[in-house]
């Protein structure tokens, strides 16, 4: 999870576990922790609270809404849970969320967050030319009103300073390829009235580029290769964006054992999960029957709660990939225990009492109520999953 949030959306960072860049990183790039001794003292979760804690930051960057604890890494964005939905179905090559609760932050994640100045100095950017006819959302807006205001604000950025939003055109006249470079990854601008007069071109070069992005993230599913699945995944994830969430569900595909062979002699295998409309995907690993991935995808759960689906395929390079086998898990349990869980405020040491979770495998660890889950897949021959589930209600 974490390392998705830095190396793919930034190339600006020092190799990470070095203390001598770390300092040299923070002596120069962030003042306000000083080069004092004492700066050690404080780990990246303590840094990022007191980060959260600043003016601008307390309240969401979108809809004003208290205290939240969803933050946008690549915008610098500090957001609530119901704006964090919406930025996640954008992608994440327009926004890379991340819970200020449930990822494990580094110090460079916390300094490029830092680095973007906080919900001030986003909002300045991206709210400068909001014209008086856009009301932003507020707390209590509808889902459609978010995704309205979000798109438009982060994706499309039809409010940022106009000579920002003005980029050459590299083509000529008649034509206009309008993208603009935010942070450090593209961003696709609408065209301009003068762009229309060639909108095939425009679509050509913008669908490109979209491509690089998912491949450089490689969140997106080899079939979405194909232009028409590729639409249809754009259009899949608006639509997530306009389901209500209830929680969010945090997934480590730990790891497979004896999974089926579909080369010669082994197979390559990566995980697909799915929970409604969302889709993600863990890393392949190479000639491996046991791999070990260990590797956290977060997916928001849908308000009428469907089970988690999960896919094992085999990566093949020249043909497509081999089906290796799928399981389905019921996710209910675990939401209607965390929200259980949560209600009554228990302490963190607290054994479960509730009825739901005798004789499963849910439990309370540090305040997170989790699931362990071994997986046999099905319509194959062999494997099984190891899967951790952690669940969070709405509320956080
Ligand atoms: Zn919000």
């Amino acid at each position: 999870m974490e390392k998705l949030g830095i190396e793919k959306t930034s190339s600006s960072y020092t190799t990470p576990g070095s203390r001598a860049c770390l300092l040299d990183l923070l002596c120069t790039e962030t003042p306000l922790w000083g080069c004092q001794g004492d700066l050690y003292l404080l780990g990246p979760q303590q840094r990022l609270n007191k980060f959260l804690s600043e003016s601008g930051n307390t309240i969401c960057a979108d809809c004003a809404s208290p205290d939240p604890k969803w933050v946008s890494l690549n915008l610098g964005a500090v957001i609530c849970i119901k704006c964090s939905g919406v930025h996640r179905s954008l992608g994440v090559h327009v926004s890379k969320v991340l819970s200020v609760k449930l990822d494990q932050w580094t110090h460079e994640q916390v300094n490029s967050l830092i680095d973007l100045g906080g919900n001030s100095t986003v909002n300045m950017k991206y709210e400068a030319c909001t014209p008086g006819n856009i009301k932003k959302p507020n707390p209590d807006s509808s889902v459609h009103e978010r995704i309205d205001f979000i798109r438009r604000k982060y994706q499309l950025q039809q409010f940022s300073r106009c000579d920002q939003l003005i980029t050459p055109c590299p083509f000529p006249a008649g034509y206009s390829k309008c993208t603009q470079k935010a942070q450090s990854f593209s961003v696709i601008s609408p065209p301009s009235p003068s762009c229309l007069q060639n909108s095939k071109l425009y679509d050509k070069q913008a669908t490109k580029t979209r491509i690089g992005n998912a491949f450089r993230n490689s969140w997106v599913r080899k079939e979405f290769e194909n232009k028409s699945c590729r639409k249809k995944a754009a259009l899949t994830n608006l639509q997530a964006g306009m389901v209500e969430f209830v929680g969010l569900i945090k997934v480590n595909i730990v790891r497979g054992m004896n999974l089926a062979i579909r080369d010669m002699l082994t197979s390559d295998p990566y995980v697909i999960i799915s929970l409604g409309q969302q889709s993600v995907k863990t890393r392949f690993i190479r000639s491996n029957l046991n791999p070990i991935w260990n590797e956290c995808l977060m997916l928001s759960i849908p308000d009428d709660v469907p089970p988690l689906k999960v896919l094992v395929y085999d990566k093949d390079t020249f043909k497509s990939d081999d089906f290796m086998g799928e399981g389905e898990i019921d996710i209910q349990p675990l939401l209607s225990t965390a929200r259980a869980n949560e209600k009554s405020g228990m302490a963190n040491s607290m054994p479960l009492d509730n009825a739901l979770v005798k004789n499963s495998l849910i439990k309370l660890v540090d305040g997170k109520v989790k699931q362990d889950i071994t997986l046999r897949l099905q319509k194959v021959e062999t494997g099984e999953l190891h899967i951790e589930l952690e669940c969070v209600p709405l509320t956080q």
